[in-house]
């Protein structure tokens, strides 16, 4: 077992923090107030190789492992870089895109994979429904043959990129007695008729990132956008992302909570009460501690499950555990945050506030904090 980063893994990681700190971190505030995407941040992500890191070469990716890609997202996130963003960016080279690698023929995997790895499009996945969450297979959007198209009805909520997005992996129902095995995906492309952004969410956290409800009306989809299989979509989307979902997308919070530490130490050496540094008080410093045995569990997890699955180790109860940890842990590490900045830390003009309100949604995106415990549970009881 070795638990140590190769030195171009950590050369790549100072890399990422450096770059996130630089050309990411000094625009989040003004962005997030404005709940507005930085697509100039995006672009210089794109230039650097980070949205099609997982990618093979051949379809303009970085061959990069699941590990490196971790690696990539934790560093983001300890250089500041804007929660947001790395929303967005797991939305679009994640769950908006491996799909497409695991699923995808040929012929997708060449005119869909290029673009979204150099950003010149943006993707988006689309499978929560407004009666559609933690129940994700009762989804009521339709797919229904007509030839040689596919006739898709229904609505799409909260979706991650959908106000930007050119391109979105849609789940429909193509046969309803069948449940789950009766759900398919589509790539939707935004200029299919009938495709519409109904309705763009504001959000408390993750302001930069945009969210839609997006409506299908008829829409048209060719039958060669059918990823896989018919049935295949629900059980073969989940299975091919999954554990990126759950592991890697988490990655960033990792990060975030070094950076939050990080402020924290500083602010606990420079703000006195009582005629020292807060830092000299127990009940400030422990805090301090907790977080950073919160930081190195977390990462540890991530790391784990990054590593499984490069070594193509199924790691779906590992991969529940991190994302329930990880992102528990991101949250009650930006609440302790705010608690050592004091007033301040409710402040806008600090971070910390914005990094509570980004940290909540990690224990609801992508299964909230009580189903990975349901998955967990029922893995480790099996049937009883
Ligand atoms: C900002 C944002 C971005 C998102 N991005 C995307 C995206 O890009 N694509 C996409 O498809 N979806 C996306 N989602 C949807 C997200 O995955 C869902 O919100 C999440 O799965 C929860 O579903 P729900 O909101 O319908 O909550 P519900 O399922 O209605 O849950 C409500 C509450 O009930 C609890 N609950 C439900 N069932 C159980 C149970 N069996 N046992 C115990 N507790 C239960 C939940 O834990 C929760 O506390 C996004 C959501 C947000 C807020």
């Amino acid at each position: 077992m070795d638990f140590e980063l190769t030195p171009e893994q950590k050369a790549f990681f100072n890399e990422v923090k450096e770059f996130a700190a630089r050309e990411i971190a000094p625009y989040t505030e003004e962005y997030d107030r404005r709940g507005e995407f930085y697509w100039e941040g995006w672009r210089k992500m794109a230039a650097m190789g980070l949205l099609g890191l997982p990618f093979p070469e051949e379809y303009g990716g970085s061959g990069a492992g699941a590990l490196d890609t971790a690696i990539a997202m934790d560093a983001f996130g300890a250089g500041g870089g804007d929660a947001g963003m790395s929303l967005s960016w797991g939305a679009h080279t994640i769950i908006g895109a491996i799909p497409i690698w695991v699923m995808g023929n040929e012929e997708q995997k060449r005119k869909y994979l290029p673009p979204i790895c150099s950003g010149e499009k943006i993707s988006c996945f689309a499978l929560t429904e407004p009666d559609a969450g933690s129940d994700a297979a009762s989804i009521r959007t339709t797919a229904v043959r007509q030839g040689d198209y596919y006739i898709l009805n229904g609505t799409k909520m909260f979706i991650t990129n959908g106000p930007i997005a050119d391109i979105c992996i849609v789940l429909a129902v193509t046969d309803k007695e069948k449940g789950g095995a009766g759900i398919s995906a589509f790539i939707v492309e935004k200029e299919f008729e009938g495709f519409e952004v109904s309705r763009e969410l504001d959000k408390m956290g993750n302001r930069t990132s945009p969210t839609a409800e997006l409506a299908f009306n008829d829409c048209k989809v060719p039958v060669e956008n059918r990823l896989g299989e018919e049935g295949e979509g629900f059980y073969g989307v989940g299975k091919a992302t999954l554990e990126w979902e759950r592991a890697i997308m988490v990655a960033p919070a990792v990060g975030g909570m070094e950076a939050n530490i990080n402020r924290c130490i500083q602010y606990a050496r420079e703000r006195k009460q009582f005629g020292k540094p807060i830092g000299k008080f127990q009940a400030v410093a422990f805090k301090i501690a907790e977080m950073k045995c919160l930081l190195d569990a977390a990462r540890l997890l991530v790391y784990r499950v990054a590593w499984m699955k490069d070594q193509g180790i199924p790691a779906m109860l590992e991969a529940c555990v991190c994302k329930l940890f990880v992102t528990e842990a991101a949250f009650r590490v930006a609440s302790e945050a705010v608690q050592i900045f004091g007033g301040y830390g409710y402040i806008r003009e600090y971070p910390v506030e914005r990094t509570l309100r980004d940290a909540k949604l990690g224990t609801i995106g992508a299964g909230t904090s009580e189903i990975q415990k349901l998955i967990i549970s029922r893995i480790l009881l099996g049937k009883l």
